[in-house]
């Protein structure tokens, strides 16, 4: 890229934009999409993701696809860039028959710089034969992780999209999204035919977020006044269902709280008013469902209550990812309890088997998080494939530790477990074996002949479950990325094994006790 390139690059953000200066990868993003090639990044809500299709459409000749799941994110950007003096444009169901026409005609003759598209249109014949009549400069593809099943928002016809691409031309693709795990990554990849794309992945660690989990108990209460703590800031209630969306907002409201309520069972008139008064600021807080908050800009969120224990972490580490945009105060805090996990799994009785068991790992995940005492930014950032080394000091784990001790010898009858039933096996499995525990699995492949059977039968399931988290998280141990839920040892476990050494675990919270000794008190 020569200066002149460069300089023209700056000055379109400015000129257009009006931002001076590129935030993070974008310019190296916008680059290499430039330069025609295949282009995957992975960025945190907020960071910016748009721009890096955005400029370089303006940037090249023809017309950029991009492919967003979301009429209502799709119309937000289209004003957006208008208001910038960019022709941009959408294809969804919501155009007539003529305003179709009309920007397929547009579309046709060059004007239009960026036309966004759902999947849904994109399949669709004649949207097909009037893209290989226009000039595409490229595709975008936002909110990627769409394409996979093991993300938290699968949409199937995404995967078909690769297939389109092809039959209108060899066209660079640029696949974006903020959720990926090093699962849904490599189903993004291999799905789309990108294996070459040149990634370019931002650290998930949102260093301003403090993060706290606390038991459901007294929960009313402790709600109350932790929001009046934060009187008169901007902050979201997530809740589980609209019933208790409308049940919090209520008691917010008679504790004087101006809050308001948000889900999908209102009337759209009476959402876009209580969401535009949030934005406004006539109302501090916002309690809803999860259906509030994709592509949401409100900066200054200063905390983000999860009321009822949340589905995935994936989707935890999103909604959390709400609050303190602006770099500034973030507090996030998690109500957490076990009878929430066992009505979400009620919940997804009546899906498909493989939807239900993935669903469950979701949950035992969300559950193992909320459970242990280790920071709580090492596990978010571990669940995105980054090894955080030290601890926060910015959680609630960090700052209120709980006890130490020393493991060694079980840590190494647990590694040898796992290397002995061949790392085939989910964490369950080791701990049956270590237990002693005798059923259909561990006697259909004799692993109750293995010489680390009932090693640990004195010890509880959550003692083995917990060390067995542990390990993963500081590396002695890893997932397997084609086998959900398989555990296999890496190098780092295997020197253990060889020449074990002193380690230090964490003893996981027991809320319910902890609950019970606060009541005696
Ligand atoms: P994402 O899609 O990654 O969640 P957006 O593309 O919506 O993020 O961008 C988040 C916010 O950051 C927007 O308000 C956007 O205008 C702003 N932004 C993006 N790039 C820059 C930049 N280079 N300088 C200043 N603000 C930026
Ligand atoms: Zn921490």
């Amino acid at each position: 890229m020569s200066v002149t390139q460069e300089v023209s690059l700056k000055s379109k953000l400015k000129e257009v934009f009006g931002f001076s200066q590129f935030r993070g990868n974008q310019e190296a993003i916008i680059n290499n999409i430039i330069r025609g090639n295949n282009t995957f990044v992975i960025m945190p809500t907020g960071a910016g993701k748009s721009l890096c299709y955005q400029l370089p459409a303006l940037v090249l000749d023809g017309t950029a696809i991009v492919i967003s799941p979301l009429i209502a994110l799709m119309k937000n950007q289209v004003d957006q860039l208008n208001a910038f003096g960019v022709n941009a444009q959408f294809l969804n169901s919501t155009l007539s028959k003529a305003e179709m026409n009309k920007v397929k005609k547009e579309t046709i003759s060059g004007q239009v710089k960026l036309l966004y598209v759902a999947p849904e249109s994109l399949t669709k014949e004649e949207t097909l034969d009037f893209l290989q009549k226009a000039k595409i400069s490229f595709v975008a593809i936002d909110e990627a992780h769409c394409i996979s099943e093991w993300g938290h928002d699968f949409r199937p016809e995404y995967r078909k999209i690769r297939g389109i691409i092809d039959n209108i031309g060899n066209l660079p693709i640029i696949a974006l999204t903020a959720t990926a795990t090093p699962k849904v990554q490599l189903d993004i990849q291999k799905n789309l035919q990108m294996d070459d794309a040149s990634v370019f992945k931002s650290s998930f660690n949102r260093t301003n977020l403090y993060y706290e989990v606390r038991p459901k108990h007294n929960t009313k209460k402790q709600l109350i006044q932790y929001v009046k703590k934060h009187k008169g800031k901007s902050g979201i209630v997530y809740c589980l269902s609209r019933k208790k969306v409308e049940e919090i907002a209520e008691l917010l409201r008679v504790n004087d709280v101006k809050a308001l309520p948000y889900h999908a069972g209102l009337d759209s008139s009476v959402r876009m008013a209580n969401q535009d008064a949030f934005l406004n600021e006539d109302a501090d807080v916002i309690v809803a469902t999860i259906a509030f908050g994709m592509g949401i800009d409100k900066p200054d969120v200063r905390f983000v209550v999860h009321y009822d224990t949340p589905k995935s972490i994936e989707g935890y580490y999103q909604e959390t990812g709400r609050g303190g945009r602006d770099g500034l105060e973030g507090n996030c805090l998690m109500f957490y309890s076990y009878d929430d996990i066992l009505k979400l799994e009620k919940f997804n009785k009546d899906k498909p088997v493989t939807e239900r068991d993935n669903s469950k790992l979701l949950l035992q995940e969300m559950a193992a998080y909320a459970d242990s005492a280790v920071c709580r930014r090492k596990q978010l950032l571990h669940y995105f494939g980054e090894i955080y080394e030290k601890d926060c000091q910015f959680c609630d784990n960090c700052l209120h530790p709980k006890e130490r001790f020393e493991a060694q010898d079980e840590v190494l009858v647990a590694l040898q477990a796992v290397v002995s039933t061949e790392q085939r096996f989910g964490m369950d499995h080791i701990v049956d074996v270590l237990r002693g525990t005798s059923n259909q699995y561990v006697e259909s492949y004799g692993h109750d002949q293995l010489p680390q059977y009932g090693k640990g039968a004195e010890r509880d399931v959550q003692f083995w479950s917990s060390l067995l988290r542990q390990v993963l998280l500081s590396g002695y141990l890893e997932k397997d990325i084609d086998n959900f839920g398989v555990v296999k040892i890496t190098a780092k476990g295997l020197n253990f094994i060889q020449n074990p050494y002193p380690i230090k675990l964490t003893k996981d919270h027991d809320f319910e006790q902890e609950v019970q000794q606060e009541e005696e008190k």
